[in-house]
């Protein structure tokens, strides 16, 4: 089969993707070989392949993956041959540790990431155990459901996480790809909450695009909002917006962080939370942490119900690096998409 691999971290400018033709992978007992139609393109790749997340090497990167079912391995039998199927970040776990055996596999020590420390698809068949794959709803062709599989089943997490309920208010600060989601759903679930949209300062666009998609409010991180916010998720990279949303939230509030990683602790904004003002009264901080299958299972036919349709751009599998650095240089328009023959 053809695929990419990554050898070495590097930075993306020097394309360090390589095209090559290598045996295709065979299933082993409960897993299932899957012809990979599209694979989604996340920022998690370029932290893999310039070393800010470490991935085994060489590695097929790739965690937002529609495809077919090719083969069953010996004692697969939840899905047929040629079935359409979502594979997203949790690859696999152990199935018997306290955090599987009460629905947190997410946090299983064993954790496997798909494309990460196990291979992905940024090539032409990947293999999966069958518990780890997803019927995709016949409402989105195979690029649209890609990026559902990352930014959204994360997103939808993070939304549960939160604990809101309907009439309470949820603020969202930063509004990237999970974000935007984030909204359509909670708008959909919660219809007669309010959701308020904060955005680095004179970020327009992206006020515009959440007024659009049903945000009540928005304005700067930092700004006060009309109201408390019962609920908050922090989407951003950094430490600022964590103090503004703990300001902002209602006392017995809870904020859940969406990020695997924030960038070099900012002192200063640190220096800014004080006990009385951002945390007494019970307020909660929380961070979302991966995956579960449940997320997946349940966020699909949701966003397939709401219905929420990605924008993509679709590139082809011996375009990955070129695609990368368009994603670095924020020039995608929604989300990019390999598409894979
Ligand atoms: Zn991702
Ligand atoms: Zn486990």
């Amino acid at each position: 089969m053809k695929a990419q691999i990554l050898k070495h971290i590097a930075p993306i400018d020097k394309m360090p993707l390589e095209m090559v033709e290598m045996p295709t992978p065979q299933p082993k007992p409960g897993e299932i070989l899957v012809k990979v139609a599209a694979c989604g393109i996340c920022h998690t790749e370029l932290d893999e392949i310039e070393g800010r997340l470490q991935p085994k090497l060489p590695v097929i990167l790739g965690h937002e993956i529609v495809g077919r079912v090719e083969k069953l391995g010996a004692g697969a039998t939840r899905f047929n041959i040629g079935d359409r199927v979502g594979i997203a970040w949790i690859h696999s776990a152990c199935g018997k540790c306290r955090f599987c055996q009460s629905g947190r596999e997410n946090l299983c020590p064993e954790f496997q990431g798909t494309g990460c420390q196990a291979d992905g698809g940024y090539a032409q068949y990947t293999v999966v155990p069958e518990d780890f794959a997803y019927p995709v709803p016949a409402r989105f062709t195979d690029s649209q459901a890609a990026p559902l599989l990352c930014a959204g089943a994360i997103g939808y997490r993070a939304l549960r996480l939160t604990s809101l309920e309907d009439g309470q208010v949820l603020g969202l600060f930063g509004f990237g790809a999970s974000a935007h989601i984030v909204i359509q759903v909670a708008k959909y679930k919660y219809p007669s909450g309010r959701v308020f949209v904060f955005t680095r300062p004179g970020q327009k666009e992206h006020q515009e695009l959440a007024k659009k998609l049903g945000a009540d409010w928005t304005g700067a991180t930092g700004e006060t909002p009309p109201a408390s916010l019962d609920c908050a998720i922090d989407f951003t990279p950094v430490w600022g917006p964590i103090v503004a949303a703990l300001r902002a939230l209602e006392n017995g509030g809870r904020l859940v962080i969406n990020a695997i990683r924030k960038e070099e602790i900012d002192k200063d904004s640190l220096l800014e939370l004080d006990y009385s003002g951002h945390l007494w009264y019970e307020k909660e901080i929380k961070s979302v942490a991966n995956i579960t299958r449940q997320d997946a299972r349940e966020f699909l036919p949701l966003a397939a119900e709401i219905p929420i349709i990605p924008e993509v751009q679709e590139f082809k599998l011996e375009e990955a690096n070129e695609a990368l650095i368009l994603l670095k240089k924020g020039k995608i328009q929604g989300a990019a998409v390999l598409r894979i023959d």
